[in-house]
């Protein structure tokens, strides 16, 4: 017999925002399914009424889209699947595999009050199991008949065999008293029905395992593997969360990154490769295997995360990245979105911008008609001196019968060479006056993109800054 197809899910309960955990999770299953070509499916458990909401589920695709972890099937609903959890919990009652419970909030408090009392551990006792007659005034509920011995043996994937005694398991609760069934149970109906073959997941859900195991046996499934992923720590060693930044997947595309960086960086935490850090989607999916996912928990790192971006940033197309700087810069104000000069400038600052937010924001000048001039540089860069040299750049610059980098490098390199200077004497003020401060990219590149025309009119302004400053401090006591 063929083996089956690989079937994997990612199941979020859509009561927050996808996050980085989450993430990683959908991407392991996601990674799994494509290398081994099987299917991937997408699954919101929002049985939570109260605590799931539509803007949850919105975020969650959103997310999911954005990093391209593209569903082969769903999303699927749990909340659009109760008939078939009724069924189910039919087939059970049926098959005397589950119970009604009529015990009391009262009784169960009393059972558990009398448990602690005698230091045992609280569990429901199954009284239950063999009362037959129903009780007035009550709704039961609907209990899971767990086998009393035996083991339930996990052969994790990622946590090697963990065994579990069934007389540690009580009788789930699988419909609550209202007929709604439980997150367990749903879990367990819809691996079957969807013929989950790895159920991924995070290790949080390991003591779900053997009763979800148990359930799916009873049901007449055949339990999938499993590979519970070890939690995600802040740098600080403590469970990731919001002041780690542990923040929706969504704001690390506000902040300019790039999904494949992300996911990059999200595979590399708790799995290896070799010692290889950078990695395309597809390579990912060629050498990634679940098996070699680490034990133990994974720390975040946001500055590896940020060097792992700029290295996207390399290597990314620039007709990808000249929209998302255009975006990134309407966001700082300056409306720029079909600048011819978006590709060039992002060719430029990637080297040195490690989102592309930071691109951004240090790319204003490029776009905008007028710059300022910081104080701080122009005072270094633009006394007499500097003025001096900035005039004879601007004579050179206006002469010069070819626009682009390379004469204009010469150029400045030449005037260097007849004033007995270095470059710098002569690029830093033309910096300053392009840019209005003294980082940028290569001044001859960046000069040319910016344009003769413009170029001419802020070294005009920076020169008029120059004689405004001269005759302040000539008024000056
Ligand atoms: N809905 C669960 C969660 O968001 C995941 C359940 C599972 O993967 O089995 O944590």
């Amino acid at each position: 017999m063929a083996a089956a197809m690989t079937v994997t899910r990612f199941a979020p309960s859509p009561t927050g925002m996808l996050h980085i955990g989450g993430a990683r999770t959908a991407l392991f299953s996601w990674l799994y399914a494509r290398h081994r070509a099987g299917r991937f499916i997408l699954r919101i458990e929002d049985t939570d009424r109260e605590r799931s909401t539509a803007e949850a589920v919105g975020v969650i695709l959103d997310g999911m889209q954005w990093l391209g972890l593209a569903a082969d099937e769903g999303p699927y609903y749990q909340t659009q699947r109760f008939l078939r959890y009724r069924e189910a919990v039919s087939a059970l009652l049926a098959s005397g595999l589950a119970y009604r419970c009529y015990c009391s909030k009262e009784e169960l408090e009393r059972m558990r009050a009398e448990q602690i009392a005698r230091k045992e551990k609280p569990r429901y006792d199954g009284r239950c199991r063999d009362r037959a007659a129903p009780r007035a005034g009550i709704d039961p509920v609907v209990r899971f008949r767990n086998p009393l011995d035996g083991e339930v043996i996990v052969d994790d994937l990622v946590h090697g065999r963990v065994v579990f005694q069934n007389r540690e398991l009580d009788d789930l609760i699988i419909a609550r008293s209202d007929g709604t069934p439980t997150y367990n149970f749903c879990v367990v109906v819809d691996d079957m029905d969807m013929r989950i073959t790895h159920v991924i997941r995070g290790d949080d859900h390991l003591n779900n395992t053997p009763r979800q195991i148990n359930m799916l046996r009873a049901l007449g499934g055949e339990p999938p593997a499993y590979a519970h992923l070890p939690m995600i720590l802040g740098a600080d060693g403590a469970k990731l969360s919001k002041r780690h930044g542990a923040v929706s997947v969504l704001q690390y595309r506000e902040e300019g990154y790039l999904p494949e960086a992300l996911l990059n960086y999200l595979a590399r935490l708790g799995w290896s490769h070799g010692d290889q850090e950078l990695f395309t989607l597809e390579e990912l999916v060629a050498a990634f295997d679940i098996r070699d996912v680490n034990k133990s928990a994974a720390a975040f790192n946001p500055d590896k995360l940020l060097w792992v971006n700029q290295q996207h940033l390399m290597r990314a197309p620039l007709a990808r990245l000249a929209p998302l700087l255009g975006a990134q810069l309407a966001r700082l104000g300056i409306e720029c979105r079909d600048d011819p000069l978006l590709e060039g400038v992002a060719a430029l600052q990637r080297e040195r911008a490690r989102t592309m937010r930071e691109m951004a924001e240090a790319s204003r000048y490029f776009f905008l008609p007028r710059v300022e001039l910081e104080e701080k540089a122009a005072r270094k860069h633009l006394g007499p001196e500097g003025a001096a040299a900035l005039a004879r750049v601007r004579e050179r610059l206006q002469s010069l019968p070819v626009w682009s980098a390379e004469p204009i490098h010469r150029a400045l390199a030449e005037l260097a060479a007849e004033l007995g200077a270095g470059l710098g004497t002569v690029a830093q003020p033309l910096r300053v006056a392009v840019s209005g401060g003294a980082v940028s990219p290569p001044i001859d590149a960046t000069v040319a993109l910016i344009g003769r025309e413009r170029v001419l009119d802020r070294i005009d302004r920076a020169l008029e800054w120059t004689q405004r400053a001269g005759e302040r401090g000539g008024q000056s006591p």
